[in-house]
Order: C-alpha cells, then sequence, then structure tokens
C-alpha cells in the first residue's frame, strides 16, 4: 500500500459517513468511489457491509475493470458500473450511487428535475437528466451513465426507476453533487405540489453557471 491508496481509502470510508449523515442512505445501500491518482485504480465500498462498520481497512482496491485487488470482502455490486464511468471518462475522480428519496421519486417518474431555482443553475448548470433503465450485471448500468453524462454539465443522472449516480473530480465533489441533487429533487418536489415552478431563462442559467463554477469555484478547492 502507497500513501496515495491510503489517502484514497480514508477519503472514501469518510465520505460514506456523509451518505448517512445527509439522509440519502438506509441500510447498506448507496456507495461512494474515488480514483487513485495517477493508478489505473479506485476504491470502491465493500457490498453489505454496515456503514457503523466502515472502516479505511475494509475499503476494497479495484482496477478499472472491476477486479479486486486488494481487500477481504466483496466489493460493491455497483463495481462494474464505477469502473465503466472510470474507463470512459478519464476527467472523473469519484462516482456516487445512492437511492436517495426525492431524486428517486423522480427516477420512478422518469422525470428530469427542472432547472428552476439559481441554486440548481449554479450547481448543475441543467436540469437533471433522466438515464435509461438498465438492470445491474453488465455494462448497462455504466453504459447508461456515461452516455447521459458526457457533454452534459449536469454531474448528477436520475437513472429511470433506480436512482441517482454522480460524477466529481475527486469523490468529496461527487458526493456534494449527490447531496445537492437530493436537496434540489425536494424543494422543486414541494414546489410542484402548489403549482408550475417557474422557469429561468437559458442565458440567465448559463450566466449562473458560469460564474458559480469559474469565479466563485477559485476561491475554494472544496466548493
Ligand atoms: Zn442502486
Amino acid at each position: 500500500m502507497n500513501a496515495t491508496t491510503d489517502r484514497i481509502r480514508r477519503q472514501v470510508s469518510d465520505l460514506h459517513h456523509q451518505l448517512v449523515r445527509y439522509g440519502l442512505v438506509v441500510w447498506t445501500a448507496g456507495n461512494v468511489s474515488g480514483r487513485v491518482p495517477g493508478e489505473e485504480l479506485f476504491v470502491i465500498k465493500p457490498s453489505g457491509v454496515p456503514y457503523d462498520e466502515l472502516t479505511p481497512g475494509n475499503m476494497i482496491l479495484c482496477d478499472l475493470d472491476g477486479n479486486v485487488v486488494e481487500g477481504e470482502h466483496a466489493p460493491s455490486s455497483d463495481t462494474a458500473a464505477h469502473a465503466y464511468v472510470y474507463r470512459h471518462l478519464p476527467e472523473v475522480g469519484g462516482v456516487v450511487h445512492t437511492h436517495s428519496t426525492y431524486a428517486c421519486a423522480w427516477a420512478a417518474r422518469g422525470e428530469a428535475v427542472p432547472c428552476v431555482l439559481t441554486a440548481m443553475a449554479d450547481e448543475f448548470g441543467a436540469e437533471i437528466p433522466v438515464g435509461p433503465f438498465a438492470l445491474i450485471g453488465d455494462d448497462s448500468i455504466g453504459r447508461g451513465i456515461v452516455e447521459t453524462l458526457r457533454g452534459h454539465r449536469s454531474p448528477a443522472v436520475l437513472m429511470q426507476s433506480h436512482g441517482v449516480f454522480t460524477i466529481g473530480r475527486d469523490a468529496e465533489a461527487a458526493v456534494k453533487a449527490a447531496v445537492m441533487c437530493e436537496d434540489v429533487a425536494r424543494t422543486v418536489h414541494l414546489s410542484r405540489q402548489l403549482g408550475e415552478p417557474l422557469p429561468i431563462a437559458q442565458a440567465d442559467i448559463d450566466r449562473l453557471n458560469h460564474r458559480y463554477q469559474n469565479v466563485y469555484g477559485q476561491k475554494s478547492v472544496d466548493r
């Protein structure tokens, strides 16, 4: 084990506790992974281990085909989807998957969350799109994530009838996107109960997103 791998193990383990803190997961559902910089490797949660028992030491180190390189447990059952994303989107350093409640309510209808709040324009720069219905077991979930998010501003995709996948330059950014995705899914859902949310003009969405991602973003690495 080297220092970089150890750092990513610790980061990925700690970030799983953020999923619990923000109410994005129940039981053992949900997972975070982080690419090991400079290596063809990523770190992901073990399958079926309760959140309270996750530690840097029991995280699983995998190669980019999803094969276990180091770890006592089986890796998360979503490992193939994470691996597919790392293979096809080299700029991605972190991936998160949750079944968070409000986002899943949109996914269950196969409906994108429209960009109707300035905070959403900041973070997502667009609607949060819907990816295809895909079953676990082969590359179809990973392919659906990549095909939906490649070239899209949103770092989050609602996989139809399933849940959320988010990407980021590192695992922390992907967790932030998962937290923000659930937050806006909840708010826009609540707004919908009383009428139709007002659209924001595309030019304003563009302006907000540019400012947040380029000007505001440079002030702090950990936005
Ligand atoms: Zn899932």
